[in-house]
């Protein structure tokens, strides 16, 4: 049967949205190379949970143009995901591979596991052998995380034995930092010096060795922003390629633009009375008569309810106050001080508006979580759109 709006498109822009500017992506890619790396230092772009909710395809496409040279995931689904979408470059899969079938996967699309014990790499080997091809794998070490990753002792050996394997090829050998995000003085920076210097330990040991293990890694965003000294011949950065510090300690470079906009619509504008209750239980009553505006996005798409009455918004660059609880898919604003809103209009939740930016840090310091875990927290009933530059636009201008 044949409804009466089959072939008819929904406007994505209909309810709420993120705005993904592939352009803010390239330039920090860009600015971090030129103003954090050295010439010979890669850049391997983290896309890992679809891009950290900014969709993993269209982020990997502008970072590669922006000067990435590698892609790092956490599952084989998403680095099959970067293949199929005609990605061509390394895909370091950060996520432990175990059973058979996920390794053959490795194999078949191309993408390299991450390994940390010898039964791994036996595994690999096999598998590569039996499809005649070498399978390029990145050892995982230990030093501090106590996360992933072989211990350090057991690192050398196990150096060794990949390296007698044909079927595999070290291409890349690292570690991750647990710390790096932390004040300059005190605990994060002896945790991060230690982990440097039993890195810097085991390379020297596999230079002594003659073992050639690719490319050494041990930064994130923060290990990148925090010395230069971390780098090795590749930083895995995250967070700072969508335009967002890892944390207040760290001086980051000036440029970085938030790669995403969150955006809804406002669907009903109306003026209360004061002492009127607002949303589930009246947490917020009207002290004056006041313009109430409802905006179609909830706490179902990813605006942490823990958030309600401590967010704002913003209106074409002005910011209004967020008031009462937040329900599952609509939210109430405070529109008395802008008295040109209306129904139909777009609002920013996170991201630019004029000359006004709202960070996911802001979300995270209220909700006592992190940035990483706002980004990732949009889920699907936000479609994730291509969006240039926004433009400047002051308030009250139509
Ligand atoms: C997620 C992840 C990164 C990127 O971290 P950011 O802090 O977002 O830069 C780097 N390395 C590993 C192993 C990771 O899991």
């Amino acid at each position: 049967m044949r409804h009466p709006d089959d072939g008819a498109e929904l406007d994505p822009r209909q309810r709420a949205w993120v705005d993904v500017e592939a352009d803010a992506i390239r330039s920090n890619v860009r600015l971090i190379r030129s103003e954090q790396l050295g010439h010979a230092t890669r850049l391997m772009a983290v896309v890992k949970a679809d891009g950290y909710g900014h969709g993993a395809l269209a982020v990997a496409r502008a970072a590669a143009e922006g000067g990435a040279c590698q892609f790092g995931v956490a599952t084989l689904a998403e680095g099959i995901e970067l293949r199929r979408g005609g990605i061509e470059a390394p895909v370091l899969v950060l996520g432990n591979l175990i059973d058979a079938a996920s390794l053959a996967q490795c194999v078949r699309w191309n993408l390299m596991p991450t390994l940390s014990d010898p039964d791994q790499a036996r595994h690999c080997h096999d598998l590569a052998r039996a499809g005649g091809r070498r399978l390029a794998v990145h050892l995982k070490v230990d030093t501090g995380m106590s996360r992933l990753g072989v211990p350090l002792g057991d690192a050398l050996p196990l150096a060794e034995a990949i390296q007698e394997l044909e079927g595999l090829e070290l291409a890349g050998v690292y570690s991750h930092l647990a710390m790096a995000d932390g004040p300059p003085d005190g605990r994060a920076d002896a945790v991060t010096r230690r982990q440097q210097e039993a890195f810097r330990g085991l390379l020297a040991s596999l230079q002594d060795r003659e073992i050639r293990c690719g490319l050494r890694h041990l930064a994130n965003s923060a290990g990148t922003l925090r010395d230069r000294a971390l780098h090795h011949d590749l930083v895995r950065v995250g967070l700072a390629l969508y335009g967002h510090s890892p944390s207040g300690h760290l001086a980051t470079p000036g440029g970085l633009r938030p790669a995403l906009h969150l955006r809804a619509r406002v669907t009903l504008v109306r003026s209360i009375g004061a002492g009127v209750g607002v949303s589930y239980g009246h947490h917020f009553i009207s002290s004056r008569p006041m313009r109430l505006a409802v905006v179609a996005i909830g706490y179902a798409d990813g605006v942490p309810r823990l958030l309600s009455g401590r967010m704002e918004v913003l209106h074409r660059g002005r910011s209004l106050p967020q008031v009462g609880a937040i329900t599952m898919d609509q939210l109430m604003i405070d529109a008395s001080g802008c008295p040109d809103l209306q129904a139909g209009d777009t609002v920013t939740l996170l991201g630019s508006s004029g000359a006004a930016v709202l960070s996911p840090a802001e979300w995270s310091d209220q909700c006592g979580t992190i940035p990483w875990e706002i980004l990732c927290g949009f889920k699907h009933r936000l479609p994730r759109l291509p969006a240039a530059a926004p433009e400047a636009v002051e308030c009250g201008q139509h």
